[in-house]
């Protein structure tokens, strides 16, 4: 028990155990079977590596890919533990040396592709040495139900009952009972223990937009990401073609990567990827699997993902780390009937109809209204029960008063039930904003009462109201045709007063930024430190975060250590990496710190900061490109506390950034104007008179903000 903790510390530089890590060490180390099912970025690796330690004899790691165990062992080295690899591609004389340190014992963990396995000089190997441990990673691999079986795996079944004095344990990040079943009966465990982690991964930012201008949108989100690893996915070769083209003409740093390439093509954009000399990939799903990367900071859909299992498994090898990643789907209805269109080529009607129970669960999601986390987590089997999870979309904006969409729900239904129930979302939006086309006018249902009867809303509210109707059960959609029916609750709107409440946003969200949250770290410093990472990964040729994670220079960047000890209390840093890169690190610190006169980036604890203090931390927040809505999550206070805050600081003469300011209201300029006048004719003292004389047409929370906007304009 000790033991394991300590090697954690001194050995991979970690303070605690991640979620089920411990449990499952303990189980290795007893020598019992374990079938272990974590998200990728659970931390998986160090359920086997630490046992590996701990272990007298050999433990041997079977992974499917060559540039996985490379990635491994470079880690592992740079740990410094013994771990080789033995496989096709290494020269004659490197793999004649790896045998003979697996042969006189100077290696605690060996690598090896299942293919390798049967070969004859590794059977001796194997029998000559102590074989204390065989690990199975990648385990689904081994299952045809898996997404990718490999035939190479079912032959690692013989190999439990052949060394039956090592313990057998099998890793995946693949949740389906029929694949863990499969991986059970195949590599024959013993009495083995599941152990299953929770699928949400709490640092992925999840955000849905609505796909207007995706190009725009996509620059806009990148130029908020700045310097930053990403992955951007696309439906099809021509779009990431296309998109690589235009984004790099106007100077971001990407590369494409999809099967219509060569295949050193792929492979050499994967490796500037890898080794932080191109910023973003962007690619079709084909990318990923090989890729070990911690530090990927953000991955983009550009276009809808087939279903829930694709998307959570390409958000998922971003933010391994353990820091924020930022994850934005852009969806539109267009992508969907393209979806669609692929599926009805099927041949197999079982088939078809699978596909679109799991295109109709994606479309769920991004249609969803409130915690993100929900749709896709119980998705997965597990239950979620937290009302906010603060790292969502819907869960950071303050939801809108909710406004009475009564009528407006009423018109809906009218307009599905009169034009027969065989219709979709947009079709029945455009009967009620009066379109036109010629579908409508074949069907005569521009003689309907309901026809045109809903142009005090644009098509994209009526979009939003569409979802809320549906996300609240009033109405369903026929998974098949995307037909909507009526529930017998709107039958309760329609004729027995029930009242709908919701939202109908005139104006959509269009960026990103206003989402963020950065954490406080001293930025300047962290590009210092991670450009001396990328030289030294350059100068000894393995990828910068196998040299310091992200989690480890952000630490650095923040706690600013001057010496060993110091260093050594950061995350990831254990005594090998003290002494290979302790020093270097330390004297850049020491001559930022020198140079700036600034020797901690702390954030100042919360609790200790007195009230009269808080409202310059608020302050400084909001012009950092906070939004007000955003600080007020952060700080788990009421958005009126801010404002509160704001206002304090205006009035003791200090400047906000009026643009930042100006985005928070959505008013007319005529009408900014006019109120305006009003403070300066009858002073700022009440705005219940302001109110009262322009009623309707400003909230409170507008004349909040447009009084500190006066004030600011003063200052
Ligand atoms: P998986 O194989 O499950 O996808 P990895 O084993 O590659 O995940 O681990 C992902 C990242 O998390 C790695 O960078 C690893 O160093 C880090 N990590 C693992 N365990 C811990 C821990 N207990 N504390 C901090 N970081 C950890
Ligand atoms: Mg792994
Ligand atoms: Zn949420």
């Amino acid at each position: 028990m000790i033991e394991i903790r300590k090697k954690l510390k001194t050995i991979f530089g970690y303070d605690s155990f991640r979620p089920l890590q411990e449990e499952v060490i303990t189980k290795i180390v007893a020598k019992e079977d374990a079938l272990v099912i974590m998200p990728t970025g659970g931390g998986k690796s160090l359920c086997y590596q630490i046992p590996a330690l701990v272990f007298e004899g050999l433990t041997i790691v079977l992974s499917p890919l060559i540039s996985l165990m490379k990635d491994q062992v470079e880690q592992l080295t740079q740990l410094g533990v013994d771990a080789v690899v033995l496989n096709s591609s290494l020269l004659p004389e490197e793999y004649a040396h790896n045998f003979n340190k697996v042969k006189t014992n100077q290696a605690k963990l060996l690598y090896l592709a299942p293919e390798s396995l049967f070969k004859e000089d590794i059977q001796w190997l194997l029998k000559a040495v102590q074989l204390d441990c065989i690990t199975v990673d990648e385990a689904h691999c081994i299952s045809e139900w898996g997404h990718d079986f490999r035939k190479e795996y079912r032959m690692l079944g013989a190999l439990r009952e052949k060394f039956s004095s090592a313990v057998c344990v099998a890793l995946t990040a693949t949740a389906t009972p029929r694949v863990q079943d499969d991986i059970i009966k195949n590599l024959k465990l013993v009495n083995a223990k599941k152990f299953v982690a929770s699928f949400d991964r709490k640092n992925l930012f999840l955000q849905v937009m609505p796909k207007l201008d995706p190009f725009s949108q996509t620059a806009e989100f990148l130029n908020e990401h700045k310097n930053q690893s990403g992955i951007i996915y696309c439906f099809s070769r021509r779009q990431v073609d296309e998109l690589h083209e235009n984004l790099s003409r106007i100077g971001f740093s990407t590369k494409p990567y999809h099967a219509g390439l060569g295949d050193g093509e792929r492979a050499a954009n994967q490796d500037l990827f890898s080794n932080d000399k191109v910023d973003i990939i962007i690619a079709t799903i084909a990318f990923g699997m090989g890729i070990n990367k911690s530090n990927v900071r953000f991955v983009i859909h550009y276009d809808l993902p087939k279903n829930l299992e694709s998307y959570y498994q390409e958000i998922g090898r971003s933010g391994r780390d353990g820091v924020r990643a930022d994850c934005l789907l852009l969806f539109s209805n267009s992508d969907t009937a393209k979806i669609n269109y692929f599926i009805n080529q099927k041949e197999d009607a079982a088939e078809r109809h699978s596909a679109k129970v799991h295109l109709e669960a994606m479309v769920r999601y991004a249609e969803f209204d409130d915690c993100r986390r929900k749709p896709l987590i119980t998705y997965f089997g597990e239950t979620y029960s937290q009302s906010n999870c603060g790292m969502c979309d819907n869960c950071i904006t303050e939801a809108k008063e909710s406004e009475d969409i009564t009528v407006a729900a009423q018109k809906f239904f009218s307009a599905v039930k009169r034009t027969g129930e065989i219709f979709g979302a947009g079709y029945v939006i455009d009967v009620l904003a009066g379109s036109e086309n010629e579908k409508i006018l074949r069907n005569g249902h521009q003689k309907l009462s309901v026809y045109g009867v809903g142009k005090e809303y644009t098509k994209v509210q009526w979009k939003q109201i569409f979802t809320q109707l549906l996300n609240k059960k009033y109405i369903t959609r026929d998974v098949e045709f995307g037909s909507l029916k009526l529930a017998a609750s709107a039958s309760d709107v329609l004729f027995n007063n029930e009242k709908v409440f919701g939202r109908a946003e005139a104006k959509v969200r269009s960026s990103a930024k206003r989402l963020m949250i950065k954490e406080d770290y001293n930025e300047e410093l962290f590009e210092m430190l991670r450009q001396k990472r990328r030289q030294i990964a350059e100068s000894r040729n393995i990828p910068p975060y196998v040299v310091f994670s992200d989690r480890t220079l952000i630490e650095m960047a923040k706690e600013f250590p001057n010496d060993e000890f110091q260093l050594s209390k950061i995350s990831g840093i254990g005594e090998k990496k003290i002494k290979t890169y302790g020093a270097i690190f330390l004297s850049i610190i020491k001559r930022y710190s020198d140079r700036t006169n600034i020797t901690s980036n702390k954030p100042p604890v919360k609790t200790k900061i007195s009230g009269a203090k808080r409202y310059i931390e608020v302050a400084e927040a909001f012009n950092k490109n906070n939004s007000i809505a955003a600080i007020a999550q952060n700080m788990n206070v009421k958005k009126e506390t801010i404002i509160k805050h704001l206002y304090d600081y205006v009035q003791k003469k200090n400047k906000l950034n009026p643009q930042l300011l100006l985005s928070e209201i959505e008013l007319k300029k005529e009408i900014q104007e006019n109120i305006f006048a009003e403070f300066r004719s009858e002073g700022v003292g009440s705005l219940s008179v302001v109110k009262e004389k322009f009623g309707e047409e400003v909230t409170y929370d507008d004349l909040h903000i447009l009084r500190i906007m006066f004030l600011n304009n003063q200052s």
